[in-house]
């Protein structure tokens, strides 16, 4: 296929958490509000004058320094974060936006606000307590924690409108970047499908670390672009697979999965499209804080959730996606040390295997998964053993 005109400069972007978008926003007066977490609604940290960004580590080394603080045992990506933390790879943030999701991450906010991280003394770091069960009560408690602690913070530290329209009008701007991402999304159905995963990674991944407004075009242009892009006859992927699990907000491990013949036709992990990237409906009858929480609250697939429902939602979205996406299996990945997701995976792998039917690769990996060949090795054997199944079912080599 012919190369999408953007996409170098979409990898570019990637190269730093703090990148030339970012910097254009802060010259044109925003305030950059970095978060971490799925939990805490992105939209609501793009009100007014302020936009958000997901935090990486992109071209981690070594964690060394963090691992001093941290120990070996805990999620490298909450130590990748502090890693760069401390080297000022955060110094651009005007507020850091914080879960109570897992305590890995509480650490990174620590370190962050301990050691002094940033040298701006208004920027601040808030925390907020999101709760287990999506109930009435938690929603109307998820409401007040954001308000209290995040909305309000912003407004009396810089001023920021954080009214019902202020809200409205961000959730406008976000709905524009989601219709665009779901549109593209959808195209990954087809049979052979004109955007490789690699591909949607980047583009997606940029919607969450550049600001939306400046974004925008670029999406747009690239959209054009994927309507009259022509697929290649023979398609280079040998099988077509999903990928569920924690945190990936390294686009190599998609390429990886990709180099090793597989087609990634489905993101259902932390910092993916599915959840994501779904338009938020608001109606005029409830506060747009409220129905932002319940967009966020239901549409979460994280497996910090351990109700009932929850964790039935994650098999059948799952099942769902895999078939929508016409995958021929699933991989389940999860960071290293992350508990909650070392303890879905070992129970989730065998569910979908033997009661939903899909064959499944399941593993567990660092944050800069670039040299792994070991996982290299399982994809390429996970592939094989795809098409193994297919050729046995009569399908086409
Ligand atoms: S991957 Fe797991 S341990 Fe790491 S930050 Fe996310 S939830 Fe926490």
């Amino acid at each position: 296929m012919k190369d999408l005109k953007h996409l170098i400069y979409f990898e570019r972007l990637l190269d730093n958490a703090d990148n030339e978008l970012v910097e254009q926003a802060k010259k044109d007066g925003k305030l950059i509000v970095g978060y971490t977490c799925f939990h805490l609604p992105e939209v609501l940290l793009n009100v007014d004058n302020c936009v958000s960004v997901r935090l990486r580590a992109p071209r981690t080394g070594s964690v060394d320094i963090a691992t001093y603080y941290m120990s070996n045992y805990t999620c490298e990506f909450t130590r990748a974060l502090v890693e760069r933390a401390i080297e000022g790879g955060y110094q651009f943030l005007d507020a850091l936006a914080g879960v109570d999701a897992c305590s890995m991450m509480n650490r990174f906010y620590e370190h962050y606000q301990i050691l002094k991280c940033n040298a701006n003394e208004k920027c601040f770091t808030t925390h907020l307590d999101v709760p287990y069960k999506t109930e009435e009560f938690s929603y109307t408690h998820m409401e007040k924690q954001l308000q209290k602690r995040l909305l309000d913070l912003l407004h009396e530290t810089y001023g920021v409108d954080v009214s019902d329209k202020a809200i409205r009008k961000a959730v406008k701007e976000h709905n524009e970047v989601c219709k665009i991402m779901t549109e593209i999304g959808d195209m990954r159905k087809e049979d052979n499908p004109v955007i490789t995963g690699y591909e949607y990674h980047v583009l997606n991944l940029v919607t969450y670390t550049c600001p939306k407004y400046l974004i925008l075009p670029y999406l747009k242009e690239t959209l054009e672009e994927l309507k009259n892009r022509k697929p290649d006859d023979k398609p280079a992927f040998r099988a077509r697979v999903g990928i569920v699990g924690s945190e990936i907000d390294d686009p190599e491990l998609t390429k990886m999965i990709e180099e090793s013949g597989a087609l990634v036709v489905f993101d259902r992990y932390c910092f993916g499209s599915t959840p994501g990237r779904e338009v938020i409906e608001l109606s005029t009858k409830e506060p747009a804080l409220l129905q932002v929480v319940k967009h966020y609250m239901d549409a979460c697939e994280c497996a910090r959730y351990m109700a009932e429902n929850k964790v039935e939602q994650r098999r059948e979205t799952a099942d769902r996606l895999a078939r929508e996406y016409k995958a021929d299996g699933i991989i389940y990945e999860q960071m290293k040390y992350c508990d909650f997701w070392g303890f879905e995976r070992a129970l989730v792998t065998h569910v979908m295997a033997e009661e939903y039917g899909w064959p499944i690769l399941s593993i567990d990996r660092g944050y800069n998964v670039r040299g792994s060949g070991q996982l290299r090795t399982r994809f390429q054997a996970f592939v094989e053993s795809l098409e193994i199944k297919r050729i046995q079912k009569g399908g086409k080599v």
